[in-house]
């Protein structure tokens, strides 16, 4: 028989309860935190990540923090900020090592609005996200660790997952109910191994990785750049940090190796002997090792990430990979942010429970390009140090100029997957192709460059109420609901197709008008007008190919649309991606900029539709037919 959770904080139901404090759990807690959530967190360490472990923050993770709004807190630590990369390989004569090329680490032909790695310590990293979780009253219980769990629709329908937590010294334990339950728990997952998941091992190879960060004393002229160094005694990875620091990433052994040993190490001393040799004829003395660690990897992946869609897995729990790219917590980010909204659309009532049958594929899929491109990267560094020529033509041509050089290709598609914008999420109900359930002659306009399943194109564009020059992408926060961009066109040509849409908007049976919140009389002007004050689940801006002091929002925008109003943009602004265009925004997302179109964007980012927008119901019918595919409420039909 289901029982009836009681009410208040010292109830031992939850939402969810997260295993482990790293970030892929803090990402989650975040976002599910912030939008109303009971969580239970814990984390079996004392305190979070002292020194160490992963430092790279991509460019479109950057974007992600942005989207939080903790950028700022990230960037106030001062990271290190990798915009180049240099190789350097021994000479073609004599001994000792010479910079063979450098390139840009996230080159022009990527949008990027930060074309740069942030360099930074978990542990910092971490600290952002607590205090963060803080605010909205999470507090991680420490050192507590998970020693069972069973999952059981039958025992409690609503709450079906028990868990029984306890302290690690063993003075305390605990039993609570959730509705999940999320290992995060890195890449020894408890809860993985009691599930039973197996983890695959794509290439068998594995290697043993020495990493340090210190502060070194050298006259080497690239240790405030990334560097990957080839020398006949070795090879290294630089890597710039905060604080002055380096970190140095050296190979100590490989299962390729004649004489592999998985349990060999070397001492701090013998890894600074060997980096000494390698940068020969420069000079390098430490005055300070911040950390060092011996790191065993091979690379694996989770043969699920979920069994029931009530305890998930993610982050290193699902796949494990060389450091080598710094793309662990970027994928563990990605992990989360994707399952985080799934949860709240099913919870809060948007969507089916078989939405959440959406995350496995969709983040296993870029693991799985993850191994491939891991290795991929290794043979490319490993095998055949690229000549000089050949890197300073791939940071140059733009894509349209590619060539069928293997290297120069290899390195583009490398750029784009580290960057993290290459992340592509194939078609099912939330990444509309022409097999979606949705048929409407109206979806996916000819034209539209916008590919379904990828992120939104960047734009700049002016916001009306105050003449403030931003970025569209950034303009709705991650606040857990679907963006809905109106590209309006000209206001003389759309005003009927506008009052259209915002007509059909307003209905009942509309997907904006079938969940609307209850409490829409009690909002006031001021209160959360930028977020989505009338829906948990839709925040939409209006964007027109007219210069801002020409659009006025009263007279331009049906009243729907209107109150919206600091979320109403002037396409007036010129782009270097396609210069000739007058309203750039339109036209880089290959929208008609007389017309418009409207775009659906999920709460991720990544493009879920797009329609055209047309005078009658068509438009609106359309978006139905899509939310319909996964909504709980039959929309648009009577
Ligand atoms: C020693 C080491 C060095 C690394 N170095 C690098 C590097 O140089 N560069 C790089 O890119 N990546 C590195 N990584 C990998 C990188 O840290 C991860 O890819 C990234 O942190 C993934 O995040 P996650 O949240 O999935 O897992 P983690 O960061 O591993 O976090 C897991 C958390 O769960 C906690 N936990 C585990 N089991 C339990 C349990 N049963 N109960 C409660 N809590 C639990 C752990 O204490 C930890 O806080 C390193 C990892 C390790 C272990």
């Amino acid at each position: 028989m289901e029982q009836q959770p009681s009410i208040g904080s010292s109830s031992p139901y939850y939402d969810i309860v997260i295993v482990g404090a790293g970030p892929v759990g803090l990402m989650l807690s975040t976002c599910l935190s912030r939008w109303g959530y009971k969580i239970k967190h814990i984390d079996n360490r004392a305190e979070p990540t002292p020194t160490g472990r992963a430092d790279g923050i991509q460019p479109r993770s950057l974007d992600l923090l942005r989207n939080m709004g903790l950028k700022s807190a990230i960037m106030a630590h001062k990271p290190a900020r990798v915009y180049e990369v240099a190789f350097w390989d021994p000479p073609q004569t004599g001994h000792g090592i010479v910079r063979t090329g450098t390139w840009a680490s996230c080159p022009s032909f990527i949008d990027a609005r930060y074309p740069f790695t942030t360099l930074l310590h978990q542990g910092l990293i971490e600290r952002v996200f607590i205090a963060d979780l803080e605010k909205n009253g999470v507090q991680i219980k420490r050192p507590w660790t998970i020693t069972d769990f069973k999952s059981d629709n039958s025992e409690n329908l609503e709450y079906p997952v028990e868990v029984q937590l306890k302290h690690v010294d063993g003075t305390a334990s605990e039993t609570v109910r959730a509705k999940y339950l999320f290992s995060g728990e890195g890449a020894r997952s408890f809860v993985r191994q009691q599930l039973g998941i197996g983890v695959s091992h794509k290439d068998p190879i594995a290697h043993v990785w020495g990493v340090m960060d210190g502060v070194v004393k050298t006259d080497f002229p690239d240790i405030k750049m990334k560097c990957t160094i080839h020398s006949e005694h070795g090879s290294i990875m630089v890597i710039p940090r905060e604080d002055n620091m380096v970190r140095l990433y050296i190979q100590i052994a490989s299962s390729t190796d004649p004489d592999w040993d998985p349990c060999k190490t070397a001492t701090e001393g013998e890894v600074q002997a060997s980096a000494k040799r390698i940068l020969e004829p420069y000079s390098i003395e430490w005055e300070r090792v911040e950390w060092y660690s011996v790191y065993p990897i091979g690379q694996g992946i989770s043969d699920k990430y979920t069994l029931d869609h009530r305890v998930f897995l993610g982050g290193d729990a699902c796949h494990t990979h060389s450091p080598k790219a710094g793309q662990g917590m970027n994928t563990a980010f990605l992990d989360a942010q994707n399952l985080a909204w799934k949860i709240h659309a099913v919870e809060g009532g948007l969507a089916d429970r078989a939405l959440l049958t959406t995350y496995e594929p969709e983040r296993k899929e870029v693991a799985e390009n993850l191994l491939d491109f891991d290795n991929k990267y290794a043979k490319l560094f490993s095998q055949r140090p690229p000549a000089a020529a050949e890197v300073q033509a791939a940071s140059e041509q733009s894509p349209t100029h590619a060539e069928d050089n293997e290297f120069i290709k290899t390195f583009k598609e490398s750029c784009e997957f580290t960057s993290g914008y290459g992340v592509a999420y194939g078609p099912n109900v939330l990444n509309w192709s022409p097999s979606h359930p949705a048929q409407s002659a109206l979806l996916n306009p000819k034209g539209t460059k916008l590919r379904t399943g990828r992120l939104m194109m960047n734009a700049d564009v002016t916001r009306v109420v105050d003449a403030n020059v931003v970025y569209l992408e950034q303009q709705i926060p991650l606040n857990g609901s679907f963006r809905i961009y109106v590209f309006a066109g000209k206001p003389s040509v759309t005003q009927q197709a506008l009052k259209d849409f915002a007509f059909n908007l307003g209905d009942k049976r509309s997907f904006f008008g079938a969940y609307y919140c209850d409490n829409i009389a009690s909002v006031s002007y001021h209160d959360n007008l930028d977020l989505n004050p009338h829906s948990l689940f839709f925040t939409i801006c209006t964007v027109f190919a007219a210069r801002r002091s020409s659009i006025e929002i009263s007279r331009d925008l049906p009243d729907l649309l209107a109150r919206y109003r600091d979320l109403v943009y002037a396409d007036d602004r010129w782009d270097r991606h396609i210069p000739d265009a007058k309203a750039a925004a339109h036209a880089k997302m290959g929208l008609d900029e007389e017309n418009g179109g409207v775009v659906v964007v999920r709460p991720d980012g990544y493009v879920g539709c797009v329609a055209s927008l047309v005078e009658g119901s068509g438009t609106v019918d359309a978006l139905n037919d899509y939310f319909s595919a996964f909504c709980t409420k039959k929309l648009g039909i009577t």
